[in-house]
């Protein structure tokens, strides 16, 4: 069973989405990363990384990995039975993940309700997996309002959930836009989004709660600019999604995070 993620640690997830193409690219990738963190000029925590990777790989990601947690790109809503073609929480950590994203736009993009959202969310929690809930506004408007409607997708998303499982609980805040785009979130757009999701999360819980829970920032991370949403941004990681199917661009984030 999965434990409670530490809060001292910059959570450094990254989305390989569709990538690679085979499980031998996928290996050589980790160790090659793997070595990088343990030669490189800079030092860092034993395990540096987070890869949400292709479920077929996990089992072969872990046995390559010294230095990073594999996790699932989704999980399915359904439970132990007679559904065909879907992986549900309890078989992922069976099988190695230790965590999940759930609710990235691109999924959301082919259907996930909000309710379907809703429920993956606590039935993943429920297995203790660590789950990694993203959320974001398409747009903004001047007036504000996507604050309020990022709170309420957080309310929403966590309404079937009890607050003792937010231990296992980490928000990706991911605009819509700056997703595969070419230009991020500023720090400080981050930065007012993060108060927000803090705010929701205490109504739900209460301070105490709410605290535990990670907030990370993804849209457009590069090397460059990775280490600004730490620094200004109040995020306590990141989501990265091209950067991180490069060995040496997802090293110098991790490495410049740390
Ligand atoms: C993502 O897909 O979660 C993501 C943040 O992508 P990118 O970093 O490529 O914008």
């Amino acid at each position: 069973m999965a434990k409670p993620i530490s809060r001292h640690v910059p959570l450094i997830i990254g989305n390989w989405k569709t990538t690679p193409a085979t499980r031998e690219e996928a290996v050589k990738f980790v160790k090659g990363l793997d070595r990088k963190i343990t030669t490189g000029k800079y030092k860092l925590p034993r395990r540096a990384y987070y890869l949400a990777a292709p479920d077929i790989f996990i089992p072969h990601l872990k046995a390559a990995t010294k230095n990073g947690y594999i996790g699932s790109q989704n999980v399915s809503g359904t439970s132990l039975g007679q559904t065909t073609g879907q992986t549900i929480p309890s078989q992922l950590l069976s099988g190695g993940a230790d965590f999940t994203l759930i609710g990235h736009s691109e999924v959301r993009a082919t259907g996930e309700t909000a309710d379907a959202r809703a429920h993956k969310v606590a039935l993943s929690l429920q297995a203790k997996l660590m789950t990694v809930l993203c959320l974001g506004e398409h747009e903004r408007d001047k007036g504000g309002k996507y604050l309020q409607e990022l709170e309420d997708d957080v309310k929403h998303a966590l309404s079937l959930v009890k607050r003792d499982l937010f231990e296992y609980l980490v928000i990706a805040y991911e605009p819509v836009w700056a997703i595969g785009a070419k230009t991020p979130a500023t720090p400080q757009e981050c930065f007012e989004v993060v108060i927000a999701l803090r705010r929701a999360l205490a109504t739900l819980g209460g301070i105490d709660y709410a605290k535990k829970v990670h907030i990370l920032y993804g849209g457009s991370v590069l090397p460059e600019n990775a280490k600004s949403f730490l620094e200004e941004g109040g995020v306590d990681g990141l989501l990265i999604g091209r950067a991180s199917q490069d060995v040496q661009d997802f090293y110098t984030i991790i490495s410049s995070c740390h």
